[in-house]
Parts: C-alpha cells; sequence; structure tokens
C-alpha cells in the first residue's frame, strides 16, 4: 500500500497572496496486542497525518479510516488531494471551509475530521490558547477514559485486565460464545468498572439473553448489542434488559441523533464517524436536547487525533480514548492518562508534539 513516504504537496495562490498548503502522509500503528472484535481482529491502522500551513503556522489533523464507514488510507489520499484547492485563506472561517468541504465530496468523514483538527490546530496557535480554552471548556471536568481488552481466551482476557490495573474503567468486547467465561474470569481478578461493547454480534433475542446474564458481572452498560439499522431490535434489547444500552455504529452523524433516541440511552461519538470537532460539538449539544448520555470514542490512533478528541471531553459523560494507548509506535504526545483520569496538554491548538 503506502510502505514508503507518499506526499501530497498542492500548493495554492489566492487572490490576497496568502496561501495554504496541505500535506499528507501515511502511518502505519502497530499495535502492542491483535485487537478483536465480534466482526474484525486489526493488528495494524493505516492512518494519515495531514499539516495545513497557513503563513507561520502549522496545523496537524489525522485520519483513521474505517472500511465498516467505507474509507480506506487510499480514499483519505484521493479526499485530501480534492480538499488542497478547496481550503481558501481563512483558517477562522472553519464552519464555512467545513461546509465547502461537504460539497467538495459527500462522506468520507475521516478525512475531513483529518482537515477539521488541523483548521482548529492553527486557530489554536494562532491565538496562543489551547483549544479546550478556544471552546470555553473547563480542563480539569475530563471525565477518565475506559481501556478496551479485546477478545481472546478467559484466560488471556484476565491476564490483561490485571496489567490495566492503573485503569480504573475497562471496556470488555464481547460478542462470542465465551462471553460470560470471559467475563468471570475478568471479574475474578478485577474491581474496574466494566463497560460491554458487542459491536453489533446479536439478535434482539440472544442481546436481551446475554445481557441480562452478564447482570450478575456488574456492568455499566452495554454498547451496540445489534446490528447498525436494526432500530427496533435495539429499543426492544432496551426495553427488556436492566443496563443502560448505547448507540455506536446505530449514530454515525448527527442526522442519527432524532432517529437513535427512542430506542437506547445514549451515543457514542467519534470524530473518525462524524467528520471531525466541529460536527461532534454539535452532535454532543443534539443528543443533551434529546436527554442522551454521551460517550466520546476513538478508532485505532495516535496521540494526535486522540488528543483532539480528548479536548472535547469536559461535555461528555464517558470517554473511551485509548486508541494511543493500544498501539506501540505512538508518533505523538499529547493527552496523558493518570489513573484513568486524561490531562489535556496546556500548549496552543491540540498541544500535541512529535514524541
Ligand atoms: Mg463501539
Amino acid at each position: 500500500m503506502f510502505n514508503t513516504m507518499v506526499q501530497i504537496a498542492i500548493f495554492c495562490r489566492y487572490k490576497r497572496g496568502k496561501s495554504m498548503h496541505i500535506d499528507a502522509r501515511p502511518i502505519d500503528l502497530k499495535l502492542t496486542t491483535p485487537f478483536r472484535i465480534a466482526r474484525d481482529v486489526q493488528h495494524t491502522a493505516a492512518n494519515a497525518v495531514i499539516e495545513i500551513k497557513h503563513e507561520e503556522h502549522t496545523g496537524y489533523g489525522e485520519a483513521a479510516p474505517s472500511e465498516y464507514y467505507g474509507e480506506s488510507i487510499e480514499t483519505v489520499f484521493a479526499c485530501i488531494t480534492m480538499f488542497a484547492g478547496n481550503l481558501g485563506d481563512d483558517p477562522f472561517v472553519i464552519e464555512d471551509i467545513l461546509q465547502h468541504l461537504d460539497k467538495v465530496i459527500r462522506l468520507h468523514p475521516s478525512a475531513k475530521a483529518a482537515v477539521d483538527m488541523a483548521l482548529y490546530d492553527i486557530v489554536g496557535k494562532m491565538l496562543n490558547v489551547p483549544l479546550y480554552t478556544l471552546l470555553g471548556l473547563n480542563p480539569n471536568r475530563t471525565p477518565r477514559t475506559s481501556f478496551t481488552i479485546g477478545i481472546d481466551t478467559p484466560e488471556q482476557m484476565a491476564k490483561k485486565a490485571l496489567l490495566a490495573k492503573e485503569y480504573p474503567i475497562l471496556k470488555i468486547k464481547v460478542g462470542t460464545k465465551n462471553d460470560l467465561d470471559n467475563l468471570k474470569a475478568i471479574r475474578d481478578v478485577s474491581n474496574a468498572v466494566i463497560r460491554v461493547d458487542a459491536n453489533t454480534a446479536w439478535t434482539p433475542k440472544e442481546a436481551i439473553k446475554m445481557i441480562n446474564a452478564m447482570v450478575p458481572y456488574n456492568i455499566q452498560f452495554v454498547e451496540q448489542p445489534v446490528m447498525a439499522h436494526d432500530l427496533a431490535g435495539l429499543k426492544l434489547v432496551r426495553d427488556n434488559v436492566p443496563l443502560p444500552i448505547i448507540a455506536d455504529e446505530s449514530c454515525v452523524t448527527g442526522e442519527d441523533i432524532g432517529r437513535v433516541a427512542d430506542c437506547v440511552d445514549g451515543i457514542n461519538i467519534k470524530l473518525m464517524k462524524c467528520g471531525g470537532i466541529n460536527h461532534a460539538l454539535k452532535m454532543i449539544h443534539a443528543a443533551r436536547t434529546y436527554n442522551l448520555r454521551i460517550m466520546l470514542g476513538c478508532m485505532i490512533e495516535s496521540s494526535l487525533a486522540i488528543t483532539a478528541a480528548a479536548h472535547l471531553t469536559p461535555l461528555v459523560d464517558y470517554a473511551d480514548l485509548d486508541g494511543n494507548l493500544l498501539v506501540d509506535n505512538d508518533p505523538y504526545v499529547g493527552v496523558t492518562v493518570e489513573h484513568g483520569k486524561l490531562v489535556l496538554p496546556d500548549a496552543p491548538g491540540l498541544g500535541v508534539e512529535v514524541r
């Protein structure tokens, strides 16, 4: 694929003599251990880092494309090439720029998220404030993040739970025949708060049976028990289990919120699903009008994109921002985690540095 460094450098001139310049290059993140969920196993993540230059400032963004949502590293590079002549010359009009990119090409949310976070990074740097200040947020109000354990044998999952004892919240991937054995093995060695994520694995009937059987293991909530399109199934599950249900695959963009609001207790917002910080903020505020709980989640991402998302977490109930903690070769340093709590960097913009 993109084993060698590929650079897209398209130089655009504008009437007032200013110029915006965008570069993109691939980063291959290697997972510390194969990451198995109900429908997939992942060993690496082929992501892209972009740089937008405006005057003497550079903003950075990351795309973590997901085939499940119709993207790949190739589509990200194709989008960045298309975006290159369409950024205008004023990074402060983020709203206008993103609306324009939606006219250039529909969908492709991770490519747009990379541009979005690079623009917020530039604006923060130009104003010399961290992103949380730009957004009017209190950095002390970040929640604790969960740490995810992928599907494995009960012994291995218990071992991983022990290794993760510095994290007070675990997210356990489920959706196999051994779910109850896995949860028992983890509960035998850990008192952590446990969330489970079935990644669309069950039929509504299976979900109701499995979730009720999981109740004794003291589970905080269940993410995406059934297929993404099965909203009636989501509602049936929610009405027949005592645990809160959170929509992830069923809630991708802001347009989904009204559709899922009656079927679940909360939603999982990800920058890579919705198109970046700007859209995530709108989703957060829309979800509140429906009294939904809000989780901010991630894909397998470096500290660049994870930090961008972390700046929004003072607005949400739950964070699942551990994608960077699962990789061996994170090229960036940004948000850190202390006993699970997200600690935001206070440098201007995203506050992310090369490691
Ligand atoms: Mg999920």
